[in-house]
């Protein structure tokens, strides 16, 4: 087993996101496994949630970079997105937001954002 095998992303529950965003993480990185926390809305879930949900998002990603390895976790928003429904550029904005709050938190990990555009392909919103 090569090193650096598993990437992290914090992606929303909609099935429609989830092959696309795996796919281009596995090009991207080189890596085989793509580590999913899932949300309704994860920029909203992130910029507007609890301390105890930020905290539950954090021991993912710690499990992700430390036991698997993970040396980046991307942020994605995406097009008509019903747990958060907002203009796409309005997404964007949260995407950025939420990528600094996740690199605050200061896990020894790259922090991307991505936008998954209406025709559910994979754009580069921050990195
Ligand atoms: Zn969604």
């Amino acid at each position: 087993m090569s090193e650096k095998t598993f990437a992290t992303a914090i992606n929303c529950m909609d099935g429609r996101v989830q092959l696309p965003v795996i796919h281009w993480m596995q090009e991207r990185y080189g890596t085989e496994y793509i580590d999913m926390i899932t949300e309704a809305g994860p920029t909203k879930f992130l910029l507007e949630g609890s301390e105890d949900q930020l905290v539950s998002v954090q021991a993912k990603i710690k499990i992700s970079a430390d036991n698997h390895g993970s040396n980046v976790v991307a942020v994605v928003g995406h097009h008509n997105c019903a747990g958060n429904p907002v203009e796409r550029e309005v997404k964007e904005g949260q995407i950025k937001e939420s990528v600094d709050l996740v690199k605050s938190w200061g896990f020894n990990v790259d922090v991307i954002g991505l936008y998954v555009n209406e025709n559910w392909e994979v754009e580069v919103v921050k990195e």
